[in-house]
């Protein structure tokens, strides 16, 4: 028998816990946990645990696939890698550059995220260059860049245990990061006040000191309420705001509107639990702020960002162990997506497209030292389109072709009946996956790609660790590893600079033009712990984002107005739809639905229902329930809980054929562009 085991890094959630993979005669089996890690010392949760079960799947892409009239059929490799690059090109030489838009992927490496951007920006010479961080994360760039100038966790994982105060919000921790919940549960063991602000109520409530409960989508509302209180009743930290901070008179002049009793009106909470809860945090010494994308999934998702910095500077909760603004990242490498340039008013490390100076540099390394890149002259400088506004480029004829590795946004972006038109206008759609999606199966060319355990990169999580993913098994059939397929596409397309054979070598080249990724290598990952900023060979890396200053200088204090939801319940509509994840899946279902284990957990969709609410409605627990909205309908099992909020209903987005985003509309932040997945206007009866 030949029996391997290979140190690896979780491909699910942002936590990036490590484990082994055993390897028995070429087979992947069950994923053993990492005693020595960091961050997952020595645990998984049940994902991490059934990690293997997809990459097992009968279900993978074997063969390129290339659409003719009667559907998608198997194709060679020098038959798809030419059609895509001669469509791909036409297109561009017909239309012009920004008649095409690449999605790079929050689960794949970073090199391979790297490599998708540079075909984008140097083969095409186009920055409509995105990926789902749009659609969970992006206000927390955009917040805490302007409130900090860094947009990433200010602490690391292990130092929530820390804190003696934690303020979680928008967050089923839970559910979504397990092991980040065990931290929390942990602070709390070791006499951490622990407050919860969600509608919802969460597996934390129960340990919970207080949890608040405000209305969906009046974040800003409460925050400024929180601020008012503490500066009312001078708890504020002045010796912070007077030598760390800039623009305190403006907010103190923008919460002085925000008394609790106008807080109340608009959230529900009451001004005593609001007093409670601005006590217990600004009088902590270690205050934490820990949010994910109840937090962000607003139209007003910058605003809630920029108002919890607002909180923190306020209360000198930054820079110290134990303390900061903590955003958790949904998927395993979304932070590194993000990172490298997979967006499109950046190149990798967050320097500005619109910079000329980011421009020469880039194009210098990727027009003249890296070759001819296909008739590419300079590099663009204008940001590109995002997620969302591609689909509605592309329903209205002025995208003309999309690449998309390894996203799904079928199901993962809202107003599916309106992405489904918009794939279909597409002249050429080119998907790198390795199952046959959802949006897959409307492509014109796939390209059989790797799971986690067939190629060898690196994946950032969500407290900025750098870490190794390595190889185990050889990929299926004739998959390949997916910074070989862009760089063969490159190649086919007539591009140099994608020669790199190893993605060891994509990572120095990235690490060479990245300077907050600059100390990082190989070779430091086999011996060291790293998280970004790290600058040069002899940087440690950094743990604590801020400390004597923060990135930008001063920190800025923003200050933000309430704005209600886009789309309020009325008569017609009168419930609120939230939507979120589950503990047993993932993202679009794409890996974990193929997963038995995780299968056998939670086999469909459900809706979340108030059982005052179901009862009104004449629906039992288990019942079949049709919620409409003014995109869609669907039928769903209904499943009671008295932790729902009255008037609020929560579905699960991974599922197919009960699609959450059937429902969910398209209105956007108008800074980050994300769409207002946390509150739409839905009907609700027995189905
Ligand atoms: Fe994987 Fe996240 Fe579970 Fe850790 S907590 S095992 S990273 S899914």
């Amino acid at each position: 028998m030949d029996y391997r085991s290979v140190l690896t890094t979780c491909p699910y959630c942002g936590c990036g816990c490590g484990m082994y993979l055993p390897v028995v005669n070429g087979r992947l089996g069950r994923p053993l946990p990492d005693r020595s890690h960091p961050l997952s010392q020595g645990r998984l949760c049940i994902k991490g645990y059934a990690a293997h079960e997809h990459v097992n799947s009968p279900d993978r892409l074997t063969r390129p696939l290339v659409r003719d009239g009667q559907g998608l059929r198997p194709a060679t490799w020098d038959e798809a890698l030419k059609l895509v690059a001669s469509r791909l090109m036409g297109i561009r030489d017909e239309h012009g550059p920004d008649s095409l838009a690449f999605l790079c992927s929050a689960k794949c490496t970073n090199e391979e995220n790297y490599l998708l951007q540079k075909l984008a920006r140097a083969c095409f010479g186009t920055n409509h260059i995105d990926h789902c961080a749009r659609l969970c994360h992006a206000p927390t760039v955009a917040g805490l860049v302007v409130a900090f100038g860094s947009g990433a966790m200010t602490n690391s994982i292990p130092d929530l245990e820390e804190a003696d105060c934690i303020l979680l919000t928008g967050s089923n921790t839970s559910e979504n990061h397990p092991l980040i919940s065990t931290r929390l549960l942990r602070a709390k063991r070791n006499g951490a006040r622990l407050i919860v602000v969600d509608p919802r109520g969460i597996h934390l409530t129960r340990f919970a000191d207080i949890h608040a409960r405000p209305r969906p989508g009046t974040d800003v509302a409460w925050i400024n309420g929180l601020m008012h209180i503490i500066l009312a009743e001078g708890w504020e930290n002045r010796e912070f705001i007077a030598a760390r901070t800039e623009g305190i008179e403006a907010l103190r002049a923008k919460v002085a509107e925000y008394p609790p009793e106008r807080v109340e009106k608009i959230t529900g909470i009451e001004p005593q639990q609001l007093r409670e809860i601005a006590r217990l945090y600004a009088g902590a010494e270690r205050g934490s702020i820990v949010y994910a994308m109840g937090i962000t999934q607003h139209t007003t998702g910058t605003d809630n960002v920029l108002a919890l910095a607002d909180l923190a500077m306020l209360t000198g909760h930054v820079g110290r162990r134990g303390t900061g603004v903590n955003p958790l990242r949904g998927q395993d490498n979304v932070q590194g997506a993000c990172d490298m340039g997979g967006l499109p008013d950046v190149f990798p490390g967050y320097q500005p497209v619109a910079d000329p100076e980011a421009r020469v540099k880039f194009g210098k390394a990727w027009l003249e030292d890296g070759g001819d890149a296909s008739a590419v002259r300079e590099l663009p400088h204008e940001p590109g389109l995002t997620v969302v506004e591609m689909m509605s480029a592309a329903a209205e004829g002025r995208l003309k072709a999309m690449y998309v590795l390894a996203e799904n946004p079928m199901l993962s972006d809202p107003d599916i009946h309106h992405v489904r038109e918009a794939l279909q206008a597409l002249e050429f759609l080119v998907v790198q996956d390795i199952f046959l999606t959802e949006t897959a199966e409307l492509a014109d060319v796939v390209l059989p790609g790797s799971s986690f355990a067939e190629r060898d990169g690196t994946f950032t999580c969500t407290d900025r660790s750098v870490q190794r993913i390595r190889k185990a098994v050889e990929t299926p059939g004739e998959a390949r590893p997916d910074w070989q397929i862009i760089g063969q596409v490159a190649s086919a397309c007539g591009a140099s600079g994608f020669e790199h054979g190893t993605p060891e070598a994509v990572f120095a080249e990235m690490a060479r033009l990245t300077p907050i990724y600059g100390g990082i290598s190989y070779d430091r990952l086999e011996r060291e712990w790293l998280r970004w900023p790290c600058r040069s060979p002899d940087d440690r890396g950094t743990e604590l984002l801020h400390v004597d200053r923060f990135s930008r200088g001063l920190g800025h204090f923003t200050p933000v107005d309430y704005r209600p939801p886009a789309e309020e319940p009325d008569e017609q509509y009168p419930f609120v739809l939230t939507t979120g994840r589950t503990m047993f899946h993932y993202h679009t279902g794409s890996m974990t639905r193929r997963s038995p284990s995780l299968d056998r957990e939670l086999r469909e969709g459900f809706v979340e229902l108030n059982p005052l609410d179901a009862r009104n409605l004449g629906i039992a627990d288990g019942g079949r329930a049709r919620i409409a909205s003014r995109r869609g309908q669907i039928e769903i099992t209904a499943r009671l809980d008295p932790a729902a909020p009255p008037g609020v209903v929560f579905i699960p987005f991974h599922f197919a054929e009960s699609a959450a985003n059937a429902l969910t509309h398209r209105s956007l932040d108008p800074v980050s562009k994300i769409p207002e997945f946390k509150v739409c206007a839905v009907s609700v009866e027995a189905g």
